[in-house]
């Protein structure tokens, strides 16, 4: 192996091998995860900003694993992603998803996330739809999150497919709005119900005048294309007042609560009472 030196390209250092490594293992220990039905899902309330009632939840990934407890998505999604497993994957969370949700009141929804690569295929209003019937979930309950990267490519194929899920009756939500890829022409070109603000924006709410000023444009925004803004990653008064005074629809949040198993869940919608 090369390492460094100049003028010379560096292929291969003993770090690199680590790397390869533990991947590899990580691959094989997903796969078995997968087939012994290690995933779980935890749930985040969401909550309507004027009275703190519990509108729905957001679904969240978590893999049980049996030496190393629980693994946070971050750790295993991309990875799923790579290896060609999340579909598999993001047919699991939504169906548990779709199936929890249906024990909740009706007043109640879910949101579940969805990666790019799910359109990749073009079944995803299939697996939407079995979802739904195999839950008996009313549609008008679900919603679907797709970050910006899902619009990038085939956009044709992308956009149909979205059009073919909102004619089931589930919304669309236009998540982590504000980082990456954004553009206001996805807004204009794509079916969205729901924009989510992300949580970048909403630390320093409090703190720095352009995030203050960047929530109330988006909000803004939203009101005057009849699109619903939620805003993640609330955790102060403080930040809350704000999108309070900002005419935020939702918020999500350690504030209100951390994602929880679906047990813990069920204090929130019992007595439905405000958070
Ligand atoms: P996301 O969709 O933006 O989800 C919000 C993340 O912020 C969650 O992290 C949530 O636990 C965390 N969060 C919520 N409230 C707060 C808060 O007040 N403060 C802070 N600092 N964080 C907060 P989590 O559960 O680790 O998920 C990370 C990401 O993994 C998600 O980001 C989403 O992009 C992805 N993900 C999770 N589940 C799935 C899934 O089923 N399918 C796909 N494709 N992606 C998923
Ligand atoms: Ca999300
Ligand atoms: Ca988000
Ligand atoms: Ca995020």
């Amino acid at each position: 192996a090369k390492a460094g030196g100049r003028g010379n390209y560096c292929f291969y250092t003993p770090d690199m091998h680590v790397f390869a490594t533990r991947r590899r293992e990580l691959e094989i220990e997903l796969r078995r995860a997968l087939k012994s039905e290690e995933f779980e899902v935890h749930y985040q309330p969401q909550v309507a900003i004027g009275t703190h009632a519990v509108v729905g939840f957001e679904a969240l990934a978590r893999w049980y694993h049996p030496e190393r407890g629980i693994i946070p998505p971050n750790e295993f999604i991309s990875v799923c992603e790579e290896i060609g497993l999340i579909g598999a994957v993001g047919e699991f969370v939504l169906t548990r998803a779709c199936r929890d949700a249906a024990c909740w009141p009706d007043s109640v929804k879910i949101a579940v996330n969805l990666s790019a690569l799910q359109f990749k295929s073009g079944t995803l209003p299939a697996v939407v739809a079995h979802a739904l019937r195999v839950s008996g979930l009313d549609p008008r309950r679900l919603e679907l999150e797709i970050t910006e990267s899902a619009m990038l490519d085939d956009t044709a194929s992308v956009l149909k497919q979205l059009r073919d899920i909102k004619q089931l009756g589930v919304l669309i939500s236009l998540d982590d709005f504000g980082t990456g890829y954004s553009s206001l022409s996805h807004i204009r070109n794509f079916p969205f119900d729901r924009v989510k603000i992300d949580q970048s924006f909403v630390r320093d709410l409090g703190t720095n005048s352009d995030s203050l000023a960047i929530v109330r444009a988006v909000t803004g925004l939203c009101g005057s294309l009849g699109i619903l803004s939620t805003a993640e990653g609330v955790e102060t008064l403080d930040q809350l007042n704000i999108l309070v005074a900002e005419k935020c629809d939702s918020a999500q949040g350690y504030y209100f609560s951390r994602p929880v198993p679906f047990v813990e869940t069920l204090p929130f919608v019992s007595r439905m009472h405000a958070l």
